[in-house]
């Protein structure tokens, strides 16, 4: 007989029908296949930085203060230029030489072939994949990039049974536009609020999917509170008074949590 303990709890009333993924650092470690190409291209510019100096130079590339990326976002600058403004301001710390012309062009060039071959899903990705086939529940990702070069990644990943990827080329707005989310979850047939959104960025993920009717998640797997759009924007700590509160999660096996159970 059901007892107290049995009260039906949020899942069980409303339950998941899908799930929809962020890819770059949620499914896909980019940040370390950055980070090795980074140090792997030849560059006699930087060839006196230690190992202290190579961390500090990866994470001005990989945490981008400038916020070139999201001017590529707002389509202000190429996926190219956003990259070698990127680069021109790490290395800027630490070489008075210039990042520019042939320099720039070949580093371009070498950056581009090496760092597909360095897509790796994080270990955690197959085995929950696999849980949610299990269960029968669709699964698909939604990306602030373009569907071609994530649907390229994720298959370098070894992630072609993603079917459903939606990128900012495919509804033309990016996260955290509602949009795109709504689409997602279209697009694996499951209603906007049955549907969770997993992704790194606290704000741009898990809050931009609440914000959206989804239900937001916020994958934090190095427990650092690290989130770019909280603490580059604003200098405000993650979690912060008027910052809303999201489920956060330290890996993607904690996904099935918010499941119904298997019967
Ligand atoms: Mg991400």
């Amino acid at each position: 007989m059901p007892g107290p303990a049995d009260e039906p709890t949020a899942s069980q009333a409303d339950p998941v029908e899908g799930v929809l993924f962020d890819i770059d650092d949620t499914l896909v470690d980019l940040e370390q296949a950055m980070g090795h190409v980074l140090q792997a291209i030849p560059d006699p510019a930087l060839s006196h930085l230690g190992d202290d100096d190579w961390v500090r130079y990866k994470a001005l590339y990989t945490t981008d203060p400038q916020r070139h990326y999201d001017r590529f976002l707002a389509g202000e600058l190429t996926f190219e230029e956003q990259r070698v403004h990127r680069v021109r301001h790490a290395r800027a710390g630490f070489t008075p030489e210039p990042f520019l012309g042939r320099v720039a062009e070949a580093w371009v060039r070498d950056y581009e072939q090496l760092l597909p071959q360095h897509f790796r899903a994080y270990d955690d990705v197959v085995p929950l994949l696999d849980a949610l086939e299990a269960r029968g529940i669709p699964y698909g990702a939604v990306s602030n990039n373009v569907h071609d070069y994530q649907r390229a990644k994720l298959d370098r990943a070894g992630l072609q049974r993603i079917g459903v990827l939606v990128g900012i080329d495919t509804v033309g707005v990016a996260k955290p536009d509602p949009a795109i989310y709504r689409e997602g979850a279209r697009l694996i047939g499951a209603a906007p609020s049955r549907t969770l959104y997993v992704g790194d960025n606290r704000l741009v993920d898990a809050v931009g999917a609440r914000d959206a009717g989804l239900i937001g998640v916020w994958l934090d797997r190095t427990g650092a509170g690290r989130d770019r759009g909280v603490d580059s924007g604003t200098g405000a700590a993650t979690g912060a008074e008027g910052v809303p509160e999201v489920p956060c999660i330290a890996g993607l096996a904690a996904v099935l949590q918010f499941l119904p159970s298997v019967r």
